[in-house]
């Protein structure tokens, strides 16, 4: 346990957030988490993210007592703004600079800037993200020099000591996994596994091992390949 007056989780619904969710509350005496509705395509994500709570309330008394409140923000300018294939019906590309067109440019620190609002408000000193530099799609708000540059810049601009806290940035998907067994054993894996949603094309129809999905798009390719390392495959032997 942590001198922290408490720590607010940035919470999509995901099996990273979720993962970071059960991190902090292992840690922390008082958690609140923060979601953002901005447009996305489908919404499966953010319809799962009450389910997922409850359950991990359910998981163990303590974090039950832990959990605090649970703030939903509308950040639907972002769909207003910026045009990518996250917030709009277009194919999942390439594109020439090297960065998927699910790139949403500087999503990542508009997140953490209104967390730390938020955070600011509730008396709140931590922020916690699942922002990874090992297992991305190369997104540059996700990289740990970012994270660290603006955890100075809103220490500066709000005169608090904020920490921007991303226990996922070194490891990769199938670690995620192991954190999580660590964290809450297999019945966490399982509430991960069933309950929280990463597919970009919001498909939820069928249940594979590694959970719902397409199967087919980048987020459901690397989870299912991080499962199945996390199961004991070879990683260089991985078929979806
Ligand atoms: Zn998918």
């Amino acid at each position: 346990m942590t001198t922290s007056q408490g720590a607010l989780v940035l919470f999509s619904g995901g099996q990273d957030s979720a993962t970071c969710a059960a991190w902090a509350l292992s840690r922390y005496a008082k958690v609140e988490t923060i979601g953002f509705d901005y447009g996305q395509r489908h919404a499966v994500e953010l319809a799962v993210r009450p389910a997922v709570l409850q359950q991990l309330r359910r998981l163990d008394p303590e974090w039950d007592r832990r959990l605090g409140e649970d703030h939903m923000i509308d950040l639907s300018l972002i769909s207003k703004i910026s045009d990518t294939a996250l917030t709009s019906n277009v194919e999942i590309a390439m594109q020439a600079n090297g960065l998927p067109n699910t790139f949403v440019p500087g999503r990542n620190l508009l997140f953490m800037t209104v967390a730390a609002t938020v955070a600011y408000r509730r008396g709140l000193d931590v922020l916690v993200g699942g922002m990874c530099e090992t297992d991305f799609s190369g997104y540059p708000d996700c990289r740990n020099d970012t994270m660290q540059a603006l955890q100075n810049a809103l220490n500066l601009g709000m005169a608090t000591q904020t920490r921007i806290e991303t226990p996922l940035m070194w490891i990769d998907k199938a670690a995620t996994w192991e954190l999580a067994r660590e964290l809450g054993g297999e019945a966490l894996v399982e509430l991960i596994r069933t309950g929280t949603h990463t597919c970009y094309l919001g498909e939820r129809g069928m249940l594979h091992e590694w959970g719902y999905g397409c199967g087919k798009c980048p987020a459901c390719a690397l989870r299912a390949r991080g499962y199945q390392v996390f199961r004991g495959s070879p990683r260089d032997a991985i078929t979806l």
